[in-house]
């Protein structure tokens, strides 16, 4: 079995699903007392947020380039960074190691094209919503048509609440309500499907909450790890 390198605590809320789903995986592959190889370096979310609100890129990139070596030379074969939005660095930290990214974004890709979708919703931070990193990847990349909320204060509201809820650990009946309308909205727009482009969005809504098929990026990404764990004997 490889072992799979983890880059979280952004938040840890989400590194959480990550760690429970990747060893589910394991067992529900091997059975009995397999579980995965994890090597997994959490970084403080705090000095992160800061530097995104700072529009500081180049900084955040280092730190987690930084982690990434450490994540590398403690033994992993492969990197997820556990966030999409820290994927707005990934180039950065690509160029410092030599073990491959599981790239959020192409996962979440391949699993939209598997179900034969072309137009998606997306949510997520403003940065993952509004820069071109995310988006410009599904668009360019793999020719998916991509919608995210249309007004600016839906945008707001979503990045507000992943940031001071779901980050915070707080699970509000109000905010998936609100989330469940600007699913809604989107799906009227043209999309087929809604990606949860935030790791922390599953926590507050889940399938059986909208009709709308939602794409859990949390999941797919967990997932991708354990077939890349599984894909070798060594
Ligand atoms: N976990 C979130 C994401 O998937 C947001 C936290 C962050 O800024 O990394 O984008």
């Amino acid at each position: 079995m490889k072992t799979i390198g983890l880059l979280g605590g952004m938040s840890w809320e989400s590194t959480l699903t990550y760690y429970t789903r990747i060893n589910t995986g394991v067992r529900d592959a091997l059975g009995g007392l397999h579980s995965a190889k994890i090597i997994l370096y959490s970084v403080e979310f705090a000095a992160i947020e800061r530097l995104q609100n700072l529009g500081q890129w180049d900084k955040a990139g280092e730190l987690l380039a930084d982690a990434a070596k450490k994540i590398e030379s403690a033994g992993a074969d492969c990197l997820l960074i556990c966030t999409n939005t820290m994927h707005k660095v990934a180039e950065e930290v690509e160029a410092v190691i030599s073990i491959p990214i599981l790239h959020i974004a192409d996962a979440t890709a391949l699993a939209v094209k598997n179900r034969q979708m072309t137009s998606v919703g997306l949510l997520g931070t403003r940065f993952t919503m509004e820069d071109d990193f995310y988006r410009g990847r599904l668009e360019k990349k793999f020719g998916i048509n991509v919608y995210i909320p249309e007004g600016e204060e839906e945008r707001a509201m979503v990045h507000r609440v992943i940031y001071d809820e779901l980050c915070c650990g707080t699970i509000s009946g109000d905010s998936r309500k609100a989330f469940s309308h600007v699913v809604e909205g989107l799906a009227q727009r043209g999309a087929q499907a809604v990606i949860l482009g935030c790791t922390e969005i599953s926590l507050l809504i889940r399938q059986q909450d909208t009709p709308i098929p939602l794409f859990d990026t949390t999941a797919i990404h967990a997932d991708a790890a354990v077939q890349f764990a599984l894909s070798s004997s060594s």
